[in-house]
C-alpha cells in the first residue's frame, strides 16, 4: 500500500513537473511565491484546455432544444441568498491547535479510514469528529489537538463602488448554474425553445477552498461546464438517467479508460435533490469527484421565484398546464477534467533501448496535431520546402501546427511525446526527389512516408 501511494504521488508529481517544464500550467503569481489555488495556463495548457471545452460544447450542440449562455461574474446578491450559498454553501472547516494548520474534516476522517460526507450537518460532522479525535492526525504536524468543526462559507467575495465597506460587497459566483437559473425565463421568451430544453454554459467559478490542493483538482478559481436540463416533473427522472448515461459515455468516447470511470450515488442527498450521482475517476490519489448529475426538483426556480417575485412558471399551451419546471444539471470542472486528461494519458514507456515520457492523448484533444520538422536546419532547401509546401499549408488548415528544428531528430520526437503531439513530419532529401515525408506515429514510433499532397487528408482521417 505504502508503495503504491508513493507511486501515485510520484505521478502527480510528475505530471505537476511536465505541466511547468513544457508550458501546460504555470504555479499562479509564482514570482512572489505562489498564491494557494491559482494556476496559470501556458500556450500548450490554453489550447488543451479549449480542446477540452470545444469537446464539450459539441456534445452538448448535439442536442437540437440545447441553448448556450455566457452570464456574468457579478450578480445581485440576492441570486445567492436565494440559492442558499449565503446561509448553507460551507465546508466543515478545522483548524490544528498545534500549527494553526486549516483542514476539511471530512478529509481528516476519510484519511483516518472514517467514512464522512462534507453534506453531512454540522452537527453530525462535529459528532463524528469527536468520536474518532484519537485517530484523526494533523497533514501538517501530525498532532492530534483540534479546535471544534465548524462551518466555513466557500463564496468569494470582493467590492464594487467607489468606497470599501459592507454595502458595496459582492459575491463572485460559486458556480455558474445561478445564472442559468436566473435567464430560464429570458431564453424561454425568445422563442427558439419549449419545455424540455437544457442551457448550457462555461465560465469561471471562484470558491474560498479551505484547503485548495492536488494541483488542479481544487482550485480557488476555476472553470465550469454546466448544463441545466428543463423538464415537466414527471418527465424528470427519465432524463436524469438519460443525462447520467450519456455523460459516462461521453467520457469513453473520449478514450479514457473506462477501468478508471465509475459511478458513486450520493448517499446523503440534499433536502430538495429527488436524485445525485457523481461520475468518478480514479486519479492517482483515489476515486474522486469529476463531474456530477442532479436531479434537483424545482428548488431552484421557486427559491429565485419567492425572492424575486417573478412568476418562474411554464404554461404549456397544450395541455393548458401550469408548472415550475423540475431541472436535471451534468456539472464538470474544465481544470478537473484537463486533469483527468493528463493522468490518462501519462505514460513512460521504452523505444528500444530509450526511455521516453509519452502523453498519449486522443488527437482530438492534442495541444499540437502536427510538427514540422526539417531533417537539418542548415539546409536551405529543405528548409524552405518544409515551410512552404509542409508547414504553412497546414498551419492554415489545423493552426494547432508547431515548427520544430531545435536539436537532433531524436530530441525533437522526445520532446513531441511530451505534450502528446500525434504525429512528427519531417522533410529530408527523399522529400525534395519524390515529394514524400516520413511520418512518425507518437504511441507506436512507427514511421510511415507519405505523399505531401496526401498529408491533410491523413491527418484528418486520424483526428477526427
Ligand atoms: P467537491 O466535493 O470535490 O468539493 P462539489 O461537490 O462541491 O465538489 P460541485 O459544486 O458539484 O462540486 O461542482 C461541480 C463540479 O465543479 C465538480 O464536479 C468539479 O468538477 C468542479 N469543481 C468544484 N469545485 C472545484 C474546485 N475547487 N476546483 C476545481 N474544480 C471544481
Amino acid at each position: 500500500m505504502l508503495n503504491k501511494n508513493k507511486k501515485n504521488n510520484d505521478l502527480m508529481e510528475k505530471i505537476v513537473s511536465l505541466c511547468k517544464r513544457r508550458g501546460f500550467v504555470f504555479p499562479g503569481s509564482e514570482i512572489y511565491g505562489g498564491f494557494a489555488g491559482t494556476y496559470d495556463w501556458g500556450h500548450l495548457g490554453v489550447a488543451l484546455k479549449r480542446n477540452v471545452t470545444d469537446a464539450w460544447n459539441k456534445a452538448m450542440q448535439n442536442h437540437r432544444n440545447m441553448t448556450f449562455l455566457d452570464s456574468s461574474i457579478f450578480t445581485s446578491g440576492k441570486v445567492w441568498e436565494a440559492s442558499g450559498h449565503v446561509s448553507n454553501f460551507s465546508d466543515p472547516l478545522v483548524i490544528c491547535n498545534i500549527c494553526k494548520e486549516k483542514s476539511r474534516a471530512d478529509h481528516l476522517l476519510e484519511n483516518a479510514g472514517v467514512k464522512a460526507d462534507e453534506k453531512l450537518s454540522e452537527l453530525n460532522i462535529n459528532k463524528i469528529f469527536d468520536e474518532n479525535r484519537g485517530t484523526i492526525k494533523c497533514p501538517k504536524c501530525g498532532g492530534k489537538d483540534f479546535g471544534k468543526v465548524q462551518a466555513s462559507n466557500l463564496l468569494a467575495t470582493s467590492n464594487l463602488g467607489m468606497l470599501d465597506g459592507k454595502e458595496n460587497q459582492v459575491y463572485l459566483r460559486g458556480e455558474t448554474a445561478q445564472g442559468i437559473y436566473i435567464n430560464y425565463k429570458n431564453v424561454l421568451d425568445t422563442g427558439f425553445v419549449s419545455i424540455p430544453f437544457g442551457i448550457a454554459q462555461i465560465g469561471k467559478a471562484f470558491r474560498n477552498e479551505i484547503s485548495p490542493r492536488q494541483f488542479l483538482f481544487r482550485k480557488r478559481e476555476f472553470e465550469q461546464m454546466e448544463m441545466q436540463y428543463f423538464c415537466h416533473p414527471s418527465e424528470a427522472i427519465k432524463n436524469y438517467e438519460i443525462w447520467k448515461e450519456e455523460r459516462m459515455e461521453y467520457y469513453k468516447k473520449m478514450g479514457i479508460n473506462p477501468k478508471k470511470l465509475r459511478f458513486k450515488p450520493h448517499e446523503n442527498l440534499v433536502f430538495y435533490a429527488k436524485a445525485a450521482c457523481d461520475i468518478e475517476y480514479e486519479f492517482p490519489f483515489g476515486w474522486s469527484e469529476l463531474e456530477g448529475v442532479h436531479y434537483r426538483g424545482d428548488y431552484d426556480l421557486t427559491q429565485h421565484q419567492k425572492f424575486s417575485s417573478v412568476d418562474m412558471q411554464f404554461y404549456d399551451e397544450e395541455t393548458k398546464e401550469k408548472y415550475i419546471p423540475h431541472i436535471v444539471e451534468t456539472s464538470v470542472g474544465v481544470d478537473r477534467t484537463v486533469l483527468m486528461v493528463l493522468c490518462d494519458a501519462y505514460c513512460e514507456d521504452k523505444i528500444g533501448k530509450n526511455e521516453r515520457i509519452v502523453l498519449k492523448l486522443n488527437p482530438k484533444l492534442s495541444p499540437i496535431v502536427c510538427a514540422v520538422s526539417p531533417l537539418l536546419k542548415n539546409k536551405p532547401e529543405l528548409v524552405e520546402y518544409a515551410n512552404t509546401k509542409v508547414y504553412a499549408p497546414l498551419k492554415a488548415e489545423f493552426g494547432r501546427v508547431i515548427w520544430d528544428d531545435n536539436g537532433n531528430i531524436g530530441k525533437r520526437y522526445r520532446r513531441q511525446d511530451e505534450i502528446g503531439t500525434p504525429f512528427c513530419i519531417v522533410i529530408d532529401f527523399d522529400t525534395l526527389a519524390d515529394d514524400t515525408v516520413t511520418v512518425r506515429d507518437r504511441d507506436t514510433a512507427k514511421q510511415e512516408r507519405i505523399k505531401v499532397e496526401n498529408l491533410k487528408k491523413y491527418i484528418k482521417e486520424k483526428i477526427n
